[in-house]
């Protein structure tokens, strides 16, 4: 009887402990994917991005000697038509932490175990654990510089390595065409103009890696604030589909300070951001819907309106900001420090909610991660734990003279006044969809709000909230 391997967002071969627990049963292996209703939730960017990079596990399966089968609804009632078409005995699978998967899951199991089918899941997305990490009292961490000390010098284990080849099915159950699923269907921008910038499937992400130990960790420390410098690795995207194991990530960091790479240990003080983000949203998992702090609900944040679809068209005037927004619409990706800045611009100057923000940020990130993506908005807008204090907030413009200093950033993606704008610039003119009737001669807009005022507006609200 085959095992099942039912695979979500952990598109890899290697360290994969669930696949290499099938593996290990010595029988044939049935890998699926389920198009289910959680996939139904993701962004136009992550759906697109989930669908190459479908694709490509598709095609490392093959090499390995296996298929990657592809299946649409309910995930018990796929799993049950499988089983039934099959003769599987058991399904083994990566667990995952955010609230709607976690009900699935259980769900899932329950029901399985019920049927006298074996259901087994593993680790494998995280680090550590959300319940592995326990302070003094016992309790879950909201703060992150002793969650970091509590975690950086545990071992998360070795990394596991791929399966040689997987042991195939007398009979392969039918698959759905990838291409049927249309995953790019609701990218209303240029999918080809972002296929430019995505370093899809397992091979390319350790690539990846690789160059960035080797060329960029040694300026990391001193270069990743700086959005037009490239230093960072970019390995977001890769992970939130799992194409590569932060644990694989972690080791070529750890080997880096081994070997006295400066920058080595702030990477992985950044990777470690990534699980303190599950860690938040297992204990916590209204993060991505609500205030962490209570006495953020009566605020009076604005909610959608004309100056929020300025700020996601990167129309507002402020350089820095439409320089960062605009990134993200033509590569799926924003350089963290532009992250904090757009959002602070966004939660602060135009005092919008930060939900607002959010979810324009789920639509268009090919790197949207449920979690990361809340704790970063909550952090910013200041309603999160262990947040930047409301009163801190971002000047776009100082940001630029500190961290864009020769203007390059904004220069890459800002083609208004340039003579002959680099190619990416133009790109984010190629990517908007026509219904924003803008062009390259559409004149630069004068700012939408001049700073002081949308700070001391900010600084206003705030200041009558704790009253
Ligand atoms: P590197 O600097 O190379 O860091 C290595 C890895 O560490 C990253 O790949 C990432 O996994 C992790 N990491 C680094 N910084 C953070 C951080 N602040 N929070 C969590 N993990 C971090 N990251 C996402 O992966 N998905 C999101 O949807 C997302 N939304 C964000 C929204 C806001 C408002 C903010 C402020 C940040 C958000 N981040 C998100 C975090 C961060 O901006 C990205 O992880 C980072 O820019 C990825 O680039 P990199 O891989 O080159 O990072």
């Amino acid at each position: 009887a085959p095992v099942i391997v039912w695979f979500r967002r952990d598109l890899r071969l290697a360290d994969h402990a669930a696949l290499a627990a099938a593996v290990a049963t010595g029988r044939p292996v049935l890998p699926v994917f389920i198009h289910d209703e959680t996939v139904a939730t993701l962004g136009a960017a992550a759906t697109w991005r989930l669908g190459v990079g479908l694709e490509a596990f598709a095609a490392a399966l093959s090499a390995a000697g296996s298929r990657l089968v592809l299946r649409r609804g309910q995930a018990l009632e796929v799993l049950r038509a499988l089983i039934a078409e099959s003769g599987a005995g058991a399904v083994l699978w990566q667990r995952v932490y955010d609230p709607a998967g976690i009900a699935r899951d259980r769900a899932v199991k329950a029901a399985l175990k019920a049927d006298g089918i074996a259901a087994e899941s593993h680790p494998g997305a995280v680090l550590f654990e959300p319940w592995t990490v326990k302070t003094g009292q016992g309790g879950p961490y909201s703060v992150y510089s002793p969650f970091w000390k509590a975690v950086r010098g545990r071992d998360p284990g070795g990394v596991l390595p791929p399966p040689a080849r997987l042991a195939a099915p007398a009979d392969w159950p039918e698959s759905d065409r990838l291409g049927d699923w249309r995953m790019g269907a609701a990218m209303n921008r240029g999918a080809e103009i972002v296929a430019h910038y995505a370093v899809v499937g397992e091979g390319a992400a350790r690539e990846r890696l690789a160059r960035f130990v080797a060329e960029d960790l040694p300026r990391y420390r001193e270069g990743r604030d700086y959005p037009s410098r490239d230093v960072t690795s970019g390995l977001s995207e890769n992970l939130a589909w799992g194409e590569i194991s932060p644990r694989g990530v972690w080791w070529a960091g750890r080997q880096a300070l081994e070997a006295g790479v400066p920058g080595a240990e702030k990477f992985l003080s950044e990777l470690v951001w990534r699980d303190f983000a599950w860690h938040l949203m297992y204990h916590h998992p209204k993060l991505a819907e609500a205030n962490w702090r209570d006495g953020w609900d009566g605020f009076p944040w604005r909610g959608d309106s004309a100056d929020a679809a300025c700020w996601r068209r990167g129309r507002t005037g402020e350089p820095f900001v439409d320089a960062a927004m605009r990134e993200m619409f033509v590569t799926g990706r924003m350089h963290n420090r532009a992250r904090m800045i757009v959002a602070s611009y966004l939660t602060k100057h135009l005092m919008t909610d930060w939900r607002v923000g959010l979810a324009w940020f789920q639509d268009c990130l090919t790197d949207w991660d449920p979690a990361s993506n809340a704790m970063g908005w909550q952090w910013v807008a200041g309603s999160g734990p262990d947040a930047a204090p409301y009163f801190r907030i971002f000047n776009p413009a100082t940001q630029a003279e500190k961290f864009d200093p020769d203007g390059a950033y904004r220069a890459r993606w800002i083609a208004e006044g340039q003579a002959e704008p680099p190619d990416t610039a133009r790109d984010y003119f190629r990517a908007v969809p026509v219904s924003w009737g803008l062009s390259q001669d559409t004149p630069y807009p004068e700012p939408m709000i001049a700073l002081s005022t949308g700070r001391a507006r900010a600084l206003e609200a705030y200041a009558a909230r704790k009253t």
